[in-house]
């Protein structure tokens, strides 16, 4: 598919199949061949001195610079955010400290909203601090952001929806913060997707995936994907050719395969997540819902602004805190017990035992996970089936035992 701008546009399924595949294959097969090759000869030595130059006609030379699967992902992830380039990498952490590795240096400073990917602000506290970068962590809210900014400043590092609040900041304020201090800001949009958020096109200057989640969307692979201006990608991508965290080809495939169903699987997570989480508002073992798009999320507005879709995952806090969640989750017979979401199995967790497990209840609290809280990533299962084992569940959680 050519990249020249379509009028009117494409729309996000039919770039999911064919965004970033060339019209026809050299090879005339229909879907991406998986080359397995470390390195990529040349013809002779005149070839190798007119690549050296600049000519990029060609593979890379060796497979930590590049490979043909691997470009095809990266092609049609760009193509679904809207992005010049692409750059993926073995996981959505390798993604993430590689790319803040490549672009900060001794002295500089980075805004980091809380709510983030635990290792996220792992990596950024203590790692980046070894480095002498010093980190501040902020409420999801722009004027917290903003506040936060100084003269240092080099990157804001937000998530947009959070994880397991799913806050959505006012990204435009943001931005336009941050561009008149020529600070970047960088967006984990794995929890929107690109069918759900384009974070570039409101001026965002980097976006991360766990193309585990989502993009890859079948619980069968891990990835992450960096996706901006062709500069900006370019750099992370020379560092990349030195710390190495490169995909290999065949999971390259498995996502190519996995993004071709993406706007399927996340307009289908959208609904059931949704109708699930206007259930669990209704019934009485719950205390609170969050959900983006759900008139009572603290974000409701920023979120009706910035999603087209409220996403896969719903938080809630059960009446009778850890015990109650502990035996709703062991009710539930479809969504299984494990710390991912966004594939095609329904997963539920307890951000408490899971994520937070290695905090104490007053820590736990201090950082605002409540001891109910149950986070449950919706599948592509029968939004029936989902809602009716939700509802049995519920029942067992709401009956302490010995009662
Ligand atoms: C899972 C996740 C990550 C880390 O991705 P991996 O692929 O597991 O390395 C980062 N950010 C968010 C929001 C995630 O959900």
């Amino acid at each position: 598919m050519s990249d020249e701008p379509r009028d009117p546009p494409l729309g996000p399924s039919t770039i999911a199949v064919h965004g970033g595949e060339p019209s026809i294959r050299d090879d005339r097969s229909l879907t991406t061949p998986v080359v397995h090759a470390s390195a990529y000869p040349f013809e002779d030595t005149q070839e190798l001195i007119d690549y050296m130059k600049g000519d990029r006609e060609r593979p890379a030379e060796y497979g930590r610079y590049g490979n043909p699967t691997v470009e095809r992902a990266e092609a049609k992830l760009a193509a679904l955010e809207g992005g010049q380039a692409a750059v993926l990498m073995s996981s959505g952490m390798a993604a993430i400290t590689t790319t803040l590795l490549a672009m900060l240096k001794q002295g500089q400073h980075v805004v980091l909203t809380r709510d983030a990917y635990r290792k996220t602000r792992v990596f950024a506290t203590q790692v980046l601090a070894r480095y002498g970068v010093a980190v501040d962590i902020v409420e999801p809210n722009a004027s917290a952001v903003i506040e936060a900014m100084r003269d240092e400043t080099k990157i804001v590092f937000t998530e947009a929806p959070t994880n397991p609040y799913l806050r959505v900041l006012d990204l435009a304020a943001v931005v336009e913060a941050a561009r008149a201090r020529r600070i970047k800001t960088i967006i984990d949009a794995t929890f929107a997707t690109p069918i759900n958020m384009q974070p570039l096109a409101h001026g965002v200057d980097l976006v991360i995936h766990s193309a585990t989640k989502y993009l890859g969307g079948h619980n069968d692979l891990l990835a992450g994907v960096v996706v901006g201006r062709a500069p900006l990608v370019g750099a992370i991508r020379e560092h990349l050719g030195m710390v190495g965290a490169i995909p290999d080809p065949n999971t390259a495939f498995l996502l190519l395969r996995g993004l071709k169903t993406l706007a399927l699987r996340v307009r289908q997570q959208n609904a059931t997540a949704h109708r699930l989480a206007d259930v669990l508002a209704d019934d009485p073992a719950v205390a609170r819902v969050w959900y983006p798009l759900r008139s009572d999320h603290p974000d409701h507005e920023n979120a009706s602004r910035y999603l087209s879709g409220g996403g896969g995952v719903v938080s809630f806090e059960l009446h009778g805190g850890l015990a109650a969640g502990t035996r709703l989750v062991d009710a539930l017979q479809i969504p299984k017990l494990a710390p991912s979401l966004g594939g095609v199995e329904s997963l539920v967790e307890q951000p408490g035992l899971m994520s937070f497990y290695e905090l104490s209840v007053d820590e736990r609290e201090a950082i605002g996970i409540r001891d109910g809280l149950v986070r449950l990533s919706v599948g592509v299962e029968e939004a029936d089936d989902l809602e009716a084992d939700l509802r049995q569940a519920l029942r067992v959680a709401a009956v302490a035992p010995g009662r």
